[in-house]
């Protein structure tokens, strides 16, 4: 597993202003996920190599977990300090459509959440997806204006084009992502492009695509506007 660091030098090596860091959080303990006290300590370590840069961003982010009852593996003030949360199902895989979709609606509901996770939870040749209704999952999404990913690494390529598709014309953002927990992973984005072509996206329709300040403006919309629909 590389630092934030020396993946800053790498995503930068290959062009990008950005680059989103998003661990484990703290209930994958076997994915060596971050205690709060370590999640807040690689935020501060991001700002400060922020601060070094002119023209290449790091966004301290989260992939938190969406627990089998449907919370989150952190509480709501720390979610909002994060730059970009991102939450993801990686336990209880067997559970009913019923409690499926309501961890996946809860989560999408938290203001804080930016984007869904490997939607699906398919390992391509090794696991099925979950009982996910996709075509309510992604109404969801786009009443509470959160992004699906479509994470580009080889065994899950989820979402898959059909259903990127299927998302792009109900408005719903997609955020192309290589899941690159090293440097050399990073080059599976080229996975992920695929898919997006074969759904025939726009580049307006992938976050990751936006230069960083209207990166910046899109995600801070999307969490004014969750906050303001929950009060
Ligand atoms: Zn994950």
């Amino acid at each position: 597993m590389n630092d934030p660091a020396s993946m800053a030098q790498a995503a930068r090596a290959r062009g990008y202003a950005y680059l989103g860091i998003a661990d484990h959080s703290r209930s994958l303990s076997i994915a060596r996920g971050l205690s709060i006290e370590r999640l807040l300590q690689q935020r501060a370590l991001i700002r400060e190599l922020n601060e070094e840069s002119e023209d290449f961003r790091l966004l301290a982010g989260i992939e938190v977990d969406i627990l089998p009852d449907g919370s989150l593996d952190y509480p709501d003030e720390i979610l909002a300090q994060m730059d970009i949360v991102i939450a993801s199902i990686h336990t209880g895989f067997k559970q009913e459509q019923e409690k499926i979709m309501h961890r996946l609606e809860s989560a999408l509901a938290n203001p804080h959440v930016h984007l869904l996770g490997h939607p699906s939870g398919r390992l391509l040749g090794r696991r099925s997806p979950y009982q996910v209704d996709l075509d309510r999952l992604l109404l969801v999404a786009a009443r509470t204006g959160k992004a699906l990913e479509i994470n580009a690494t080889g065994d899950r390529l989820d979402l898959g084009a059909e259903a990127a598709r299927a998302a792009a014309e109900l408005g719903v953002p997609l955020v192309i992502n290589t899941d690159a927990h090293e440097a050399g992973h990073l080059q599976d984005m080229r996975y992920g492009v695929a898919v997006a072509r074969r759904a025939r996206l726009e580049p307006h329709q992938v976050l990751n695509t936006l230069d960083w300040e209207e990166l910046q403006s899109r995600l801070a919309r999307s969490r004014a506007s969750g906050l303001t629909t929950k009060a």
